[in-house]
């Protein structure tokens, strides 16, 4: 019910654009299909992917005859999930925040442009882990800013979670190193490192995190397990430009999408997991601990079409 209310926005500029798509049609026709390629593209959902359902629907309507209008939604929403992304479920995750325990802990590396909520997917994500009685450290690998490394900290003293962290300034991949050392003598779960958002140059950031990434194997060897890119869903088309930026920057492996509460441009979840092949992991529906959530495809998809 929280996934529905959180999506409302998009599920009303999705639906309402459907809808009309359909008004007064008995069956889908050419006329139904471009007007749901219109609806679509103007949801965020960008062209590609749209393209793709599309042509998904017209294959499913020629092979089924005659599909009429209200059993579109469920067309919809079969094909969409359908194509979707998805998190390696035989790896270390994850059914609600559960670790697969290995001894050593699993570390996620977060990346992504300062303001898309960064810092808030972490307090939340470390509750939440917390929450399933997993031992959570922190590291402020984001030693750029001062404000970034003093936020982790309040959070982490909300979450009641443990944060490694240096001075301002300092060398991020150093501040890495101390945190996994310090979780693995405290035996902990599940590392949380936050990273700048600069995207200043390519050059740059492929470094500064390779580098990160580079010194936490020395203490654990599997480390980072997850570098997940976080994105600011209210932003639509920009979300799509940052993804391809931090994608060629490093091996993103995971998205949370942020802020889907207030937009209606969810439609940029599908899209984006399209497009890129990243299954997106996590979902922002809310400024509060409990308003992130594990992504599932077919009930995401269901809350924006049923
Ligand atoms: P950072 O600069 O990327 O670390 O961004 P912050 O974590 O400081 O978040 C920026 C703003 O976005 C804050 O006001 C957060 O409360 C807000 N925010 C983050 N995630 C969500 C979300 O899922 N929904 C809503 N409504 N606001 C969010």
């Amino acid at each position: 019910e929280k996934l529905d209310t959180g999506l409302q926005k998009t599920k009303e500029g999705v639906w309402s654009k459907i809808t009309r798509a359909v008004a007064g049609k008995s069956k889908i026709d050419d006329e139904v299909l471009d007007n749901l390629e219109e609806a679509f593209i103007t949801s965020d959902v960008g062209v590609d992917t749209t393209l793709k359902i599309i042509e998904r629907i017209e294959q499913r309507v020629a092979r089924d005859k005659y599909v009429n209008s209200e059993e579109l939604n469920n067309l919809l929403c079969e094909e969409i999930s359908d194509m979707l992304a998805r998190p390696d479920n035989d790896g270390d995750n994850l059914d609600d925040f559960e670790i697969k325990k290995t001894g050593d802990p699993y570390v996620i590396m977060v990346v992504g442009v300062n303001g898309v909520g960064k810092t808030t997917t972490i307090g939340k994500l470390a509750a939440q882990y917390k929450k399933a009685g997993n031992k959570v450290v922190l590291g402020a690998a984001d030693t750029f800013r001062a404000a970034a490394i003093e936020q982790l900290d309040i959070w982490g003293e909300r979450v009641g979670v443990p944060v490694v962290k240096q001075k301002m300034g300092s060398d991020p991949a150093a501040v890495a190193f101390d945190t996994l050392s310090s979780a693995k003598a405290q035996g902990a779960d599940v590392v949380i490192i936050d990273t700048a958002g600069r995207l200043h140059n390519k050059i740059g950031l492929m470094n500064e995190l390779t580098k990160i990434k580079n010194v936490m194997k020395r203490v654990v060897p599997a480390a980072p397990q997850e570098i997940l890119l976080v994105l600011d869903g209210s932003t639509g088309q920009n979300a799509f430009e940052q993804a391809r930026q931090f994608v060629a920057a490093t091996e993103v492996n995971a998205l949370a999408v942020t802020k889907l509460d207030g937009t209606a441009k969810g439609g940029v979840v599908i899209g984006i997991s399209d497009q890129f092949k990243i299954p997106v992991k996590y979902i922002g529906i809310g400024e509060g601990l409990e308003d992130l959530q594990i992504f599932r495809a077919e009930e995401f998809v269901r809350s924006l079409f049923l």
